[in-house]
Protein backbone atom coordinates (compact mmCIF):
# COMPACT_ATOMS: atom_id res chain seq x y z
CA UNK A 1 0.00 0.00 0.00
CA UNK A 2 2.95 2.50 0.94
CA UNK A 3 4.62 1.65 -1.88
CA UNK A 4 2.02 2.77 -4.19
CA UNK A 5 1.40 6.50 -2.65
CA UNK A 6 3.90 8.70 -4.74
CA UNK A 7 3.89 12.63 -5.27
CA UNK A 8 1.11 12.38 -8.08
CA UNK A 9 -1.63 10.16 -5.96
CA UNK A 10 -5.00 11.95 -5.38
CA UNK A 11 -6.74 11.83 -2.49
CA UNK A 12 -10.63 9.80 -2.61
CA UNK A 13 -12.34 9.92 0.57
CA UNK A 14 -15.27 9.15 2.83
CA UNK A 15 -16.80 11.81 4.70
CA UNK A 16 -19.64 11.93 8.07
CA UNK A 17 -19.14 10.85 11.51
CA UNK A 18 -18.94 7.74 12.54
CA UNK A 19 -16.82 6.48 9.96
CA UNK A 20 -14.10 4.61 12.10
CA UNK A 21 -16.09 1.41 11.26
CA UNK A 22 -16.39 1.70 7.67
CA UNK A 23 -15.50 -0.94 5.27
CA UNK A 24 -15.11 1.08 2.12
CA UNK A 25 -11.29 2.69 2.53
CA UNK A 26 -10.33 -1.16 2.38
CA UNK A 27 -12.57 -1.96 -0.62
CA UNK A 28 -11.45 0.90 -2.65
CA UNK A 29 -8.10 0.83 -1.72
CA UNK A 30 -8.11 -2.65 -2.84
CA UNK A 31 -9.31 -1.81 -6.36
CA UNK A 32 -7.05 1.02 -6.82
CA UNK A 33 -3.95 -1.65 -6.11
CA UNK A 34 -5.98 -4.01 -8.23
CA UNK A 35 -6.51 -2.00 -12.14
CA UNK A 36 -2.61 0.48 -10.78
CA UNK A 37 -4.75 3.24 -9.81
CA UNK A 38 -2.74 5.94 -8.76
CA UNK A 39 -5.45 7.34 -5.70
CA UNK A 40 -5.53 6.60 -2.05
CA UNK A 41 -8.86 6.33 -0.06
CA UNK A 42 -9.15 7.67 3.67
CA UNK A 43 -12.29 8.13 5.74
CA UNK A 44 -12.75 11.73 7.41
CA UNK A 45 -14.90 12.21 10.71
CA UNK A 46 -16.86 15.35 9.81
CA UNK A 47 -20.35 16.38 11.25
CA UNK A 48 -22.96 17.67 9.37
CA UNK A 49 -22.07 21.56 9.74
CA UNK A 50 -18.91 20.64 8.69
CA UNK A 51 -19.59 19.39 5.51
CA UNK A 52 -19.71 22.34 3.44
CA UNK A 53 -16.37 23.38 4.67
CA UNK A 54 -14.64 19.83 4.30
CA UNK A 55 -16.15 20.20 0.49
CA UNK A 56 -13.88 23.23 -0.37
CA UNK A 57 -10.99 22.05 1.32
CA UNK A 58 -11.07 18.48 -0.67
CA UNK A 59 -11.78 20.68 -3.99
CA UNK A 60 -8.46 22.71 -3.21
CA UNK A 61 -6.42 19.43 -2.72
CA UNK A 62 -7.72 18.18 -6.28
CA UNK A 63 -9.41 15.44 -4.36
CA UNK A 64 -10.94 12.98 -7.44
CA UNK A 65 -14.02 12.47 -5.20
CA UNK A 66 -15.64 11.14 -2.43
CA UNK A 67 -18.11 9.39 -0.39
CA UNK A 68 -20.75 10.50 2.07
CA UNK A 69 -22.22 8.91 4.70
CA UNK A 70 -25.04 9.95 7.91
CA UNK A 71 -25.15 12.56 8.54
CA UNK A 72 -23.94 14.45 5.60
CA UNK A 73 -25.78 13.42 2.84
CA UNK A 74 -28.94 15.85 2.47
CA UNK A 75 -26.02 19.08 3.40
CA UNK A 76 -23.71 17.56 0.47
CA UNK A 77 -26.55 17.33 -2.01
CA UNK A 78 -27.29 21.11 -1.40
CA UNK A 79 -23.55 21.99 -1.93
CA UNK A 80 -22.83 19.90 -4.60
CA UNK A 81 -22.10 21.88 -7.74
CA UNK A 82 -24.52 19.96 -10.43
CA UNK A 83 -26.37 17.05 -9.13
CA UNK A 84 -27.96 13.72 -10.88
CA UNK A 85 -31.71 13.12 -11.74
CA UNK A 86 -32.01 10.41 -8.86
CA UNK A 87 -30.14 12.54 -6.53
CA UNK A 88 -31.92 15.54 -6.74
CA UNK A 89 -35.12 13.73 -6.12
CA UNK A 90 -33.94 11.93 -3.42
CA UNK A 91 -32.25 15.29 -2.42
CA UNK A 92 -29.36 13.32 -1.37
CA UNK A 93 -26.03 12.49 -1.96
CA UNK A 94 -23.75 9.33 -1.18
CA UNK A 95 -20.84 9.86 -4.34
CA UNK A 96 -19.49 13.05 -5.48
CA UNK A 97 -17.12 13.10 -8.40
CA UNK A 98 -14.49 16.19 -9.30
CA UNK A 99 -15.82 16.24 -12.96
CA UNK A 100 -13.19 19.38 -14.09
CA UNK A 101 -13.13 21.39 -10.32
CA UNK A 102 -16.86 20.52 -10.41
CA UNK A 103 -18.43 18.60 -7.75
CA UNK A 104 -21.31 16.39 -9.36
CA UNK A 105 -23.50 14.83 -6.34
CA UNK A 106 -24.80 10.83 -7.19
CA UNK A 107 -26.50 8.43 -5.08
CA UNK A 108 -25.33 4.88 -5.18
CA UNK A 109 -27.73 3.15 -2.76
CA UNK A 110 -30.63 2.15 -5.28
CA UNK A 111 -27.72 1.27 -7.77
CA UNK A 112 -26.46 -0.81 -5.55
CA UNK A 113 -29.75 -2.49 -5.07
CA UNK A 114 -30.52 -2.99 -8.48
CA UNK A 115 -26.79 -4.55 -9.17
CA UNK A 116 -27.40 -6.72 -6.10
CA UNK A 117 -30.11 -8.25 -7.77
CA UNK A 118 -28.93 -8.87 -11.10
CA UNK A 119 -26.25 -10.40 -9.52
CA UNK A 120 -28.88 -12.48 -8.17
CA UNK A 121 -30.31 -13.07 -11.76
CA UNK A 122 -33.32 -10.59 -11.11
CA UNK A 123 -33.84 -7.28 -13.40
CA UNK A 124 -36.31 -5.07 -11.78
CA UNK A 125 -37.55 -3.43 -15.46
CA UNK A 126 -40.66 -4.33 -16.51
CA UNK A 127 -41.37 -5.74 -12.78
CA UNK A 128 -44.05 -4.78 -9.74
CA UNK A 129 -41.62 -3.61 -7.09
CA UNK A 130 -43.65 -3.59 -3.24
CA UNK A 131 -41.16 -1.21 -1.04
CA UNK A 132 -41.93 -1.14 2.57
CA UNK A 133 -40.45 2.15 4.08
CA UNK A 134 -39.79 5.67 2.97
CA UNK A 135 -36.85 6.29 4.49
CA UNK A 136 -32.83 7.00 3.22
CA UNK A 137 -32.50 3.08 1.92
CA UNK A 138 -36.27 2.81 0.87
CA UNK A 139 -36.58 6.36 -1.04
CA UNK A 140 -33.00 5.43 -3.20
CA UNK A 141 -35.01 1.81 -3.89
CA UNK A 142 -38.14 3.68 -5.42
CA UNK A 143 -36.31 6.01 -7.14
CA UNK A 144 -33.71 3.86 -8.75
CA UNK A 145 -36.73 0.97 -9.46
CA UNK A 146 -38.88 3.61 -11.50
CA UNK A 147 -35.61 4.84 -13.38
CA UNK A 148 -34.56 1.50 -14.48
CA UNK A 149 -38.24 0.51 -15.88
CA UNK A 150 -40.30 -0.74 -13.06
CA UNK A 151 -43.43 -1.15 -14.09
CA UNK A 152 -44.93 -0.43 -11.15
CA UNK A 153 -43.73 1.07 -7.47
CA UNK A 154 -45.95 0.37 -4.56
CA UNK A 155 -45.06 1.95 -1.08
CA UNK A 156 -45.80 1.00 2.16
CA UNK A 157 -45.10 3.04 5.45
CA UNK A 158 -46.35 2.64 8.96
CA UNK A 159 -48.45 5.94 10.19
CA UNK A 160 -45.00 7.80 10.93
CA UNK A 161 -43.65 10.73 9.48
CA UNK A 162 -41.92 8.83 6.87
CA UNK A 163 -45.17 8.51 5.47
CA UNK A 164 -44.88 11.96 4.15
CA UNK A 165 -42.22 11.30 2.19
CA UNK A 166 -43.52 8.59 0.93
CA UNK A 167 -46.33 11.00 -0.66
CA UNK A 168 -43.42 13.33 -1.93
CA UNK A 169 -41.23 11.10 -3.58
CA UNK A 170 -44.50 9.20 -5.26
CA UNK A 171 -45.16 12.70 -6.02
CA UNK A 172 -41.77 13.51 -7.95
CA UNK A 173 -41.91 10.48 -9.75
CA UNK A 174 -44.87 10.91 -11.17
CA UNK A 175 -43.96 13.78 -12.96
CA UNK A 176 -40.53 12.27 -13.53
CA UNK A 177 -41.05 8.90 -14.76
CA UNK A 178 -44.91 9.02 -15.33
CA UNK A 179 -44.89 5.19 -17.12
CA UNK A 180 -44.03 3.92 -14.15
CA UNK A 181 -47.21 3.10 -12.11
CA UNK A 182 -46.33 4.87 -8.25
CA UNK A 183 -48.49 3.82 -5.51
CA UNK A 184 -48.26 4.96 -1.66
CA UNK A 185 -50.21 2.90 1.59
CA UNK A 186 -50.14 2.86 4.99
CA UNK A 187 -49.41 -0.24 6.48
CA UNK A 188 -52.18 -0.20 8.85
CA UNK A 189 -54.13 -1.31 5.66
CA UNK A 190 -53.51 -4.72 6.01
CA UNK A 191 -55.88 -6.12 2.89
CA UNK A 192 -54.43 -3.64 0.30
CA UNK A 193 -51.15 -4.64 1.59
CA UNK A 194 -51.96 -8.42 1.42
CA UNK A 195 -53.49 -7.97 -1.97
CA UNK A 196 -50.18 -6.12 -3.11
CA UNK A 197 -47.90 -8.66 -1.83
CA UNK A 198 -49.94 -11.45 -3.78
CA UNK A 199 -49.78 -9.15 -7.26
CA UNK A 200 -45.67 -7.93 -6.56
CA UNK A 201 -42.82 -9.79 -8.48
CA UNK A 202 -40.56 -8.37 -6.16
CA UNK A 203 -41.08 -7.46 -2.11
CA UNK A 204 -38.28 -5.25 -0.63
CA UNK A 205 -38.45 -4.96 3.26
CA UNK A 206 -36.68 -1.10 3.01
CA UNK A 207 -37.32 -0.59 6.80
CA UNK A 208 -35.08 -1.12 9.70
CA UNK A 209 -37.63 -3.73 10.64
CA UNK A 210 -35.55 -7.06 11.56
CA UNK A 211 -32.29 -4.99 12.14
CA UNK A 212 -30.12 -5.59 15.30
CA UNK A 213 -31.18 -5.69 18.42
CA UNK A 214 -34.84 -6.40 17.19
CA UNK A 215 -34.54 -9.51 15.08
CA UNK A 216 -37.61 -10.78 15.93
CA UNK A 217 -39.32 -8.26 13.85
CA UNK A 218 -40.67 -8.75 10.42
CA UNK A 219 -43.29 -6.97 7.90
CA UNK A 220 -44.77 -10.61 6.61
CA UNK A 221 -45.96 -12.43 9.68
CA UNK A 222 -48.37 -14.52 7.16
CA UNK A 223 -46.05 -17.10 5.60
CA UNK A 224 -48.71 -17.86 3.07
CA UNK A 225 -48.12 -14.88 1.72
CA UNK A 226 -44.73 -16.46 0.32
CA UNK A 227 -44.62 -17.72 -2.97
CA UNK A 228 -41.36 -19.31 -5.13
CA UNK A 229 -41.61 -16.63 -7.69
CA UNK A 230 -41.82 -13.73 -5.52
CA UNK A 231 -38.21 -12.71 -4.61
CA UNK A 232 -38.02 -11.29 -1.45
CA UNK A 233 -35.00 -8.66 -0.32
CA UNK A 234 -34.32 -7.18 2.67
CA UNK A 235 -32.19 -4.42 2.91
CA UNK A 236 -31.15 -5.10 6.74
CA UNK A 237 -27.74 -6.32 6.64
CA UNK A 238 -27.14 -7.09 10.33
CA UNK A 239 -28.05 -9.52 11.00
CA UNK A 240 -26.95 -11.11 7.50
CA UNK A 241 -30.26 -14.01 7.45
CA UNK A 242 -32.85 -11.24 8.82
CA UNK A 243 -36.73 -13.24 10.17
CA UNK A 244 -38.04 -12.36 6.96
CA UNK A 245 -35.59 -13.94 4.99
CA UNK A 246 -35.41 -16.68 6.95
CA UNK A 247 -39.11 -17.42 6.75
CA UNK A 248 -39.23 -16.68 2.93
CA UNK A 249 -36.86 -19.13 2.23
CA UNK A 250 -38.29 -22.25 4.40
CA UNK A 251 -42.00 -20.92 2.86
CA UNK A 252 -40.28 -21.76 -0.55
CA UNK A 253 -39.22 -18.33 -1.66
CA UNK A 254 -36.34 -19.26 -4.43
CA UNK A 255 -34.74 -16.07 -4.81
CA UNK A 256 -33.89 -14.26 -1.14
CA UNK A 257 -31.53 -11.51 -1.60
CA UNK A 258 -30.28 -9.89 2.09
CA UNK A 259 -29.04 -6.69 2.06
CA UNK A 260 -25.09 -6.97 2.26
CA UNK A 261 -25.04 -7.05 -1.69
CA UNK A 262 -26.46 -4.22 -1.65
CA UNK A 263 -23.53 -2.40 0.22
CA UNK A 264 -20.90 -4.19 -1.75
CA UNK A 265 -22.54 -2.58 -5.19
CA UNK A 266 -23.22 0.81 -4.32
CA UNK A 267 -20.03 0.87 -3.78
CA UNK A 268 -19.04 -0.81 -7.19
CA UNK A 269 -21.15 1.80 -8.76
CA UNK A 270 -19.57 4.65 -7.05
CA UNK A 271 -15.80 3.40 -8.19
CA UNK A 272 -17.21 3.42 -12.08
CA UNK A 273 -18.26 6.99 -11.42
CA UNK A 274 -15.09 7.76 -10.08
CA UNK A 275 -12.61 5.68 -12.35
CA UNK A 276 -14.51 4.65 -14.96
CA UNK A 277 -13.54 0.82 -14.63
CA UNK A 278 -15.14 -2.30 -13.37
CA UNK A 279 -14.22 -2.55 -9.54
CA UNK A 280 -12.93 -6.40 -9.20
CA UNK A 281 -15.68 -7.92 -7.58
CA UNK A 282 -14.84 -11.46 -7.65
CA UNK A 283 -11.41 -10.51 -7.10
CA UNK A 284 -12.68 -8.58 -3.79
CA UNK A 285 -14.62 -11.28 -2.48
CA UNK A 286 -11.97 -14.40 -2.64
CA UNK A 287 -9.93 -11.41 -0.97
CA UNK A 288 -12.62 -11.11 1.60
CA UNK A 289 -12.91 -14.80 2.11
CA UNK A 290 -9.32 -15.31 2.58
CA UNK A 291 -8.94 -12.57 5.22
P1 LIG B 1 -34.34 5.68 8.05
O1 LIG B 1 -34.31 6.05 9.50
O2 LIG B 1 -34.07 6.70 7.03
O3 LIG B 1 -35.79 5.01 7.73
C1 LIG B 1 -36.35 4.05 8.59
C2 LIG B 1 -37.60 3.46 7.93
O4 LIG B 1 -38.02 2.34 8.73
C3 LIG B 1 -38.80 4.40 7.85
O5 LIG B 1 -39.53 4.18 6.67
C4 LIG B 1 -39.65 3.98 9.06
O6 LIG B 1 -41.04 4.25 8.85
C5 LIG B 1 -39.40 2.48 9.06
N1 LIG B 1 -39.62 1.84 10.36
C6 LIG B 1 -38.85 1.98 11.46
N2 LIG B 1 -39.39 1.22 12.46
C7 LIG B 1 -40.50 0.62 11.94
C8 LIG B 1 -41.48 -0.28 12.46
N3 LIG B 1 -41.42 -0.72 13.72
N4 LIG B 1 -42.48 -0.70 11.64
C9 LIG B 1 -42.54 -0.26 10.36
N5 LIG B 1 -41.65 0.58 9.80
C10 LIG B 1 -40.64 1.02 10.60
O7 LIG B 1 -33.34 4.44 7.92
P2 LIG B 1 -32.50 3.98 6.63
O8 LIG B 1 -31.22 4.71 6.58
O9 LIG B 1 -33.39 3.98 5.44
O10 LIG B 1 -32.14 2.47 7.06
C11 LIG B 1 -33.13 1.46 7.10
C12 LIG B 1 -32.43 0.09 7.16
O11 LIG B 1 -31.69 -0.09 5.95
C13 LIG B 1 -31.42 -0.04 8.30
O12 LIG B 1 -31.47 -1.36 8.80
C14 LIG B 1 -30.08 0.21 7.60
O13 LIG B 1 -29.01 -0.44 8.26
C15 LIG B 1 -30.36 -0.41 6.25
N6 LIG B 1 -29.54 0.13 5.15
C16 LIG B 1 -28.98 -0.76 4.32
C17 LIG B 1 -28.23 -0.33 3.24
C18 LIG B 1 -27.59 -1.35 2.37
O14 LIG B 1 -26.77 -0.99 1.52
N7 LIG B 1 -27.94 -2.61 2.49
C19 LIG B 1 -28.08 1.05 3.00
C20 LIG B 1 -28.69 1.95 3.87
C21 LIG B 1 -29.44 1.47 4.93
Amino acid sequence: MEARIKGTTQLLCLIGTPVGHSGSPAMHNFAFAHHGLDYAYLAFDITEEQAPEAMKALKLLGAKGFNVTMPCKNIVAKNVDEISPEAEIIGACNTVVNENGRWKGYITDGTGFVLNLRDHGVDVKGKKILVCGAGGAATAIQVQCAFEGAEAVTIFNGNDPFLDRARETAAKLAEKKPECKIEVHCLDEKEVFETAVKEADIFVNGTSVGMKPHEDGTLITDSSLFREDLVVCDVVYNPKETRLMREAKAAGCAKVIGGEGMLLWQGVAAFKLWTGKDFPVKEWKEYQGAN
